[in-house]
């Protein structure tokens, strides 16, 4: 560890400027060249390997490049840069980085094929139920989870305290089994996951007593999920560590939960935009007043113009959702006014709107009905009934 680090931009090849498409490029070139995969055995293509993956780790990650290009190595290192805190290399979260780099290369197949280096654990997923404010203005839930843990009588190994796993026998402790077949295009050889190891490489033949050899104990666990404001029915928060243990010294898996957000009496969404209707009475729309609207913010008063016709939008700006990515910039709230026609009218209301509809003569097409002696049909018209 004494000898002099090499800068990170050098070890990488590219120059300061280098944005994250060719960060990613020379890292993957490098990567394939000096994976352990492909160089079994190998010190100096596993060091080089190593090298590359922590430039690439700090590279790609802009706080953290921020900081090593003020800083340098110092940064990571708690001495002069000074706050930083150490850099561990070990603890960071490659998995990602692996998915993209080596998603077409090892087929996408790196769970089942490797055994011998840390691999992360599987994610978990879960979900939990919020209602539609709970959506809009964040919420913190607690939800509990059965985790598995390393066993602490064995450490994780699955053998029985003072004995310890053996290597497999069937694939000689490489997790992995090749076999040939003859077929109508040759030999082919296929590699599978050991069936006898599952893939680790050892068999436990004495078994801990405590987890019955798996190495793991089930856990109930009350975790803190913190969910933003803004979050959409669907989507997911991400609780890192909180998934299943890794293997081999790896990390733990990512804890995924999808909110399911639930309907509202009133209102309706769309992205940051958020839609209700409010009725409106005849009276008020023809003269104008004050309706008492809701909104996620509570009840504002809208003043009506007179004359307002029915399905009038109107928008309440910045009474939406906020967004995911600034909680501070909020959509709309898109109200549509319906005008009410009464159904049931009190004897003097009728009367009332009789003298309205002769005062007004705003009778648009109706035929005029004759008020007193019996109603005559219009000629050359017919009714027309449902
Ligand atoms: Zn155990
Ligand atoms: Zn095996």
């Amino acid at each position: 560890m004494a000898e002099q680090k090499r800068d990170y931009y050098e070890v990488l090849g590219v120059d300061k400027n280098a944005d994250e498409a060719a960060l990613k490029k020379a890292y993957r070139v490098l990567a394939k060249k000096y994976h352990p995969d492909m160089n079994p055995g190998d010190a100096e293509a596993e060091k080089k390997f190593k090298e590359a993956s922590e430039a690439y780790a700090v590279l790609s990650d802009p706080e953290k490049r921020r900081q090593y290009d003020q800083y340098g190595h110092a940064a990571f290192e708690g001495g002069a840069g000074g706050g930083f805190g150490g850099f561990d290399f070990n603890s960071m979260d490659f998995s990602d980085i692996f998915g993209d780099i080596f998603g077409d290369f090892f087929g996408g197949g790196r769970r089942g094929g490797r055994s011998n280096g840390p691999m992360k654990g599987a994610n978990i997923r879960t979900s939990v139920r919020i209602t539609f404010e709970e959506a809009v203005f964040g919420v913190d839930k607690e939800i509990e989870l059965t985790l598995k843990d390393e066993c602490t009588t064995c450490h994780g190994s699955g053998a029985r305290p003072g004995t310890s796993p053996e290597t497999c026998s069937k694939c000689g402790g490489k997790g992995q089994v090749v076999f040939t077949q003859q077929s109508f295009f040759g030999t082919v050889r296929n590699v599978q996951t050991c069936p006898d190891c599952h893939g680790t490489g050892k068999v436990v033949k004495d078994k801990c007593p405590d987890c019955h050899g798996t190495g793991y104990i089930a856990n109930k666990k009350k975790i803190q999920v913190s969910i933003p404001a803004g979050i959409d029915n669907g989507q997911s928060v991400r609780i890192r560590d909180k998934g299943e243990p890794g293997t081999n010294g790896g990390p733990r898996g990512d804890l995924l939960v999808e909110v399911i957000v639930g309907r509202h009496p009133i209102f309706q969404r769309q992205d940051t935009n958020i839609y209700s209707t409010v009725p409106l009475s005849f009276a008020v729309a023809a003269l104008g007043g004050e309706v008492m609207i809701d909104t996620v913010d509570g009840k504002v008063i809208y003043d009506v113009k007179p004359g307002t016709q029915t399905d009038t939008k109107v928008r309440l700006k910045g009474k939406g959702v906020p967004s995911l990515r600034n909680k501070d910039v909020r959509g709309d709230h898109y109200v549509t006014l319906v005008v009410q026609v009464p159904d049931k009218l009190s004897r003097e209301a009728k009367d009332l709107l009789k003298q309205f509809d002769e005062l007004t003569g705003d009778t648009l097409n109706a035929v005029k009905q004759q008020t007193s002696s019996g109603s005559e049909e219009p000629k050359g018209k017919k009714r027309f009934r449902k």
